[in-house]
């Protein structure tokens, strides 16, 4: 069966106001980011139709193939990890960039970013867990690299990013949402810049990531159906 995306989406939406409501947050404190990864325009353009206006791709390859056909108002996020020899091709499309995972990678990003006169904003990812196949700043290298961190000029760290071990209780994800967001704290603090933003949550465990903190909250599955089950 065809997912119903209009529908699917105000069940999100729906979702994130009752958990920003009971969690004593502000309605309209986090803003939904629609993965449409593997998605095709026709498919994103069900979403648009339904008020969505952000998006977040994990390669830039696709996502620079999908935008020309999909109106010029959209926003897209890159969520997936960028590779140096992408820059500059990511900088011009992504408003923000969720995987930022090493100095190397700031410094790249801030050297294209002078060449193409750009202010491209980040988000540092955290592996929490501490799991071997995921990218991310270990929390220990955060806090030891925050001067590299800090000294690029062109490009805005705005906040952290994670995602958490793969668990079937959503519950499970708790901790390291609270852990994300305890980081950015203490980061925040010891770093001369704000970092209002917190990357968290996805299909599964939006609601939970609401409750602690989240900003952008990235959802695929909930929204458009299991990618590749056509
Ligand atoms: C694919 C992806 C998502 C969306 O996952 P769903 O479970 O489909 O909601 C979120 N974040 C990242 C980094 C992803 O790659």
């Amino acid at each position: 069966m065809e997912p119903n995306i209009a529908e699917n989406l105000h069940f999100v939406r729906s979702e994130i106001a009752e958990a920003e409501r009971t969690s004593g947050r502000p309605i309209g404190s986090v803003e939904l980011l629609a993965v449409s990864k593997t998605h095709p325009p026709e498919v994103i353009r069900q979403a648009v139709e339904a008020g969505q206006l952000l998006f977040g791709e994990n390669r830039v390859q696709e996502a620079k193939a999908k935008i020309p056909d999909l109106p010029v108002r959209l926003r897209w996020h890159l969520i997936g990890h960028l590779q140096s020899n992408k820059i500059r091709q990511a900088l011009p499309i992504f408003e923000m960039i969720h995987g930022v995972d090493s100095v190397e990678l700031i410094d790249d990003i801030e050297r294209v970013a002078r060449d193409l006169g750009l202010f491209p904003r980040l988000l540092l990812q955290v592996n929490v867990a501490g799991e071997s196949s995921k990218f991310g700043f270990t929390p220990e290298r955060l806090f030891s690299q925050v001067e590299q961190i800090s000294r690029a000029e062109r490009v805005e760290v705005e906040g952290l990013m994670t995602i958490p071990p793969l668990a079937s209780n959503p519950e499970n994800s708790r901790k390291y949402f609270v852990q994300l967001r305890e980081l950015r704290d203490r980061l925040e603090k010891e770093s001369r810049f704000p970092l209002p933003h917190l990357s968290m949550g996805m299909s599964g465990d939006y609601r939970i990531a609401v409750e602690e903190g989240a900003t952008l909250v990235r959802v695929g599955t909930a929204i458009f159906g299991e990618r590749g089950a056509k």
